[in-house]
């Protein structure tokens, strides 16, 4: 058989624990038999970050730079217990966040849907995205604890010297106080990505504020989202029979619940650290969780939405049979390639990854499944298979 070239490379950055188990199994089963692949590698593994001082991590960012697409390993986020299990000279930062600070981008996440598995919510049929502003606001904030009565200020000092303060209350009593802040380059940038990101997947977006009661705050949000559509993206929505949509936090909410699905949902940051958690459940299974980090100046950066899957790995090193669920990698996988053969013009590439994501779809709605997906099934009794023998029945779709 001819295998499909690349005429481009893809950063390849490996990972940690059971995924990282998982990725050689799924390279040498379902890419390296028909794609000849063509990647630059870097081994964002604990170990191999160590050794590196976290350098290994900043050149892997830099190559998405140049070569615009990248798929990543789920990786360890050292805590004082991996420092501790690893014997690491430092507790090295989270990888996904030195990335995303050198690509200033935003991540998408998204399920994948299969008929067996039903959504909490009856009427969503399609999938819902989320992209979360992953910069500033509470996750950044200044906080304070006030002792007692006082008065509390807001000020700002300009670069020229020039103060400006404002009241924020007059403490008759104990109480709490708190300082955040965003910027306009980073709203800008996710403005960018997500318009971006909609075009691309040919979805409408929808991005919510409290801009009613945050008259400034949220209202600056709305503003940039705003201004940017129409001079830069209005046009481009139009052609590609899109919408943008605006509309308020509370609305959104009571909007999404009634929907059928089938869009992005921007949201400021914390309404998407608790929004993601709520739709990602509601729709089934962390494993089947897709994300993908966008840059305003179009670099893709494709991974799972879940960790290294520790407990698995345990049972896996101790000689045990594991059944974990390796769409959401290979999904990684495909959303690369795809994004690869789309930029190159390389249309192999690209059919070679509908393809690779339609066996795993058509696997799983035969009812063969990781023990994941078999505890969530809706219908009937699905036959729950090991790592291996899942690939392996992968592979036989994709190769008929
Ligand atoms: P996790 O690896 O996502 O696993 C949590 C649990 O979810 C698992 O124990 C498993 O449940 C289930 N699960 C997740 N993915 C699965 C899959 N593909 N197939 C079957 N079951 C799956 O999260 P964690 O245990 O909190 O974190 C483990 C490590 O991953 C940590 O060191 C963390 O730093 C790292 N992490 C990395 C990323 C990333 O790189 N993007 C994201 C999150 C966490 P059962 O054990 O009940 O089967
Ligand atoms: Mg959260």
């Amino acid at each position: 058989m001819n295998k499909i070239k690349m005429t481009q490379k893809i950063v390849e950055m490996d990972g940690d624990e059971m995924t990282r188990v998982l990725w050689k199994m799924i390279k040498d089963e379902l890419l390296v038999p028909f794609v000849e692949l063509n990647t630059e590698y870097y081994d964002l593994g604990l170990p191999s970050r160590d050794a590196t001082n976290d350098l290994v991590t900043v050149e892997a960012g830099e190559a998405i730079k140049k070569y615009h697409v990248g798929v990543k390993c789920a990786t360890i986020t050292p805590n004082a217990q991996r420092v501790e299990e690893y014997k690491l000279r430092e507790m090295w930062k989270s990888p996904n966040g030195t990335i995303r600070a050198i690509l200033d981008g935003t991540v998408f996440r998204a399920p994948i849907i299969i008929s067996h598995v039903k959504p909490a919510v009856r009427n969503w049929e399609a999938p819902i995205t989320i992209a979360r502003h992953a910069y500033g606001d509470v996750y950044k904030a200044t906080e304070y604890r006030v002792p007692g009565k006082g008065s509390a200020q807001l000020c700002f000092m300009a670069e020229n010297g020039k103060k400006w303060c404002e009241t924020i209350y007059d403490f008759e009593c104990g109480g709490v106080l708190q300082g955040m802040y965003n910027k306009d380059t980073s709203i800008r940038s996710f403005a960018h990505s997500c318009f971006k990101y909609a075009l691309d997947t040919k979805q409408d977006l929808w991005f919510a504020t409290k801009d009613t009661i945050s008259k400034n705050y949220d209202q600056t949000f709305k503003l940039i989202f705003q201004e940017i559509f129409d001079s830069e993206y209005k046009e481009s929505f139009e052609k590609a029979g899109i919408e943008y949509f605006y509309t308020l936090i509370d609305d959104a909410v009571a909007r999404v619940i009634r929907s059928k699905g089938g869009y992005i949902w921007a949201c400021k940051n914390y309404d998407g650290d608790v929004m993601s958690d709520m739709v990602s459940t509601a729709f089934g299974s962390l494993a089947m969780m897709t994300s993908v980090l966008v840059s305003p100046d179009g670099n893709y950066e494709y991974e799972a939405a879940h960790g290294t899957v520790t407990r698995h790995y345990y049972r896996y090193l101790k000689g045990e049979e594991t059944s974990t669920n390796p769409v959401a990698t290979i999904f990684a996988w495909s959303g690369a390639l795809k994004k690869r053969g789309e930029i190159d013009s390389n249309d192999n590439l690209v059919s070679f990854a509908v393809k690779l994501e339609q066996a795993c779809i058509d696997t799983m709605e035969d009812g063969i499944v990781t023990k994941d997906l078999a505890l969530l099934w809706d219908d009937g009794e699905p036959t729950s298979v090991t790592t291996e023998v899942f690939l392996k029945e992968i592979r036989k779709r994709l190769e008929a």
